[in-house]
């Protein structure tokens, strides 16, 4: 190995993270209910804002069957001010399936509903802590930057660590803009983009957001707003997207108003 080759420069990182890797509740457990709950609600939202969530949620429904025995209106409006409802509706769906038939094999987390690559990876890596690196937008791009020609892989027996701790230097260091390259980043001594000055360059480009100020998004969280707090929200409030809601089975309709997702009477 040589000094900045990059299987040593994967056990810095994993070194580091044990030092000072944040202590997070989803850390703490092997448990596939446990970590695929945290790994939906980590999508496209902070550590920050997940946390208070998922301590309710995971107090509230600590197993699969648990959230399966209720409504999926009551997943809804619990994940109310988390954002994309829709991740609650595929979690609920998902507790439903694994309710009904346990678990699939790591080969099929794909097959539970709303579970992609990157979440069965996530599943796979952090449950089973098999050797694979889940690749979001953030550790996508840290492999960019650090590793470009492609990830070495982990030490053995580390890949729930490494990966881990790629989640934490995407995060914390190796951001989308003002990478921390100078600023304490433990993989710098090495790193190909930073020696190079070509770290924007070599960052992988990823889409815009629209803005959320007057989006259907914002439109459609009024309603919800209204269904968590209210238990009803008036259609006539904003009719388009009442009807976007019932189309994805975000909400229930009658009559006049919306009622949560599945509830009887
Ligand atoms: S030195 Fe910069 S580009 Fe390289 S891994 Fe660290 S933060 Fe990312």
């Amino acid at each position: 190995m040589t000094p900045d080759s990059p299987a040593l420069a994967v056990r810095r990182l994993v070194r580091w993270f044990r030092a000072e890797g944040p202590d997070l509740p989803w850390r703490r457990t092997r448990d596939h209910w446990a970590i695929l709950v945290s790994e939906v609600m980590l999508q496209a939202t902070p550590v920050s804002r997940v946390l208070p969530f998922y301590e309710a949620w995971m107090e509230r429904w600590p197993r699969p069957a648990d959230l399966a025995d209720v409504p999926v209106g009551d997943a809804i409006s619990a994940w109310q001010g988390l954002g994309y409802p829709r991740r609650a509706r595929n979690l609920h769906a998902a507790a439903h399936q694994v309710a009904r038939d346990g678990w699939p094999t790591p080969d099929r987390y794909e097959d539970l509903p709303g579970v992609g690559r990157y979440t069965a990876d996530a599943l796979r890596c952090f449950a089973d802590e098999m050797p694979v690196l889940p690749e979001d937008v953030n550790v996508t791009r840290v492999v960019a930057r650090r590793f470009p020609g492609g990830w070495p892989g982990a030490p053995r027996g580390r890949a729930w660590d490494a990966g881990q701790a790629m989640m934490d230097l995407g995060r914390e260091f190796c951001r989308a803009r003002a990478p921390r390259c100078d600023d304490g980043c433990p993989l710098r001594t090495g790193c190909p983009a930073a020696d190079a000055g070509v770290v924007d360059e070599v960052t992988p480009r990823t889409r815009r957001q629209a803005p959320y100020e007057g989006s259907m998004r914002q439109r459609r969280g009024v309603l919800l707003r209204s269904l968590a707090e209210d238990g009803t929200a008036r259609v006539a409030i904003d009719p388009e997207a009442a009807a976007s809601l019932v189309a994805e089975g975000l909400a229930d309709r009658k009559g006049a108003v919306l009622v949560p997702a599945g509830r009887e009477g």
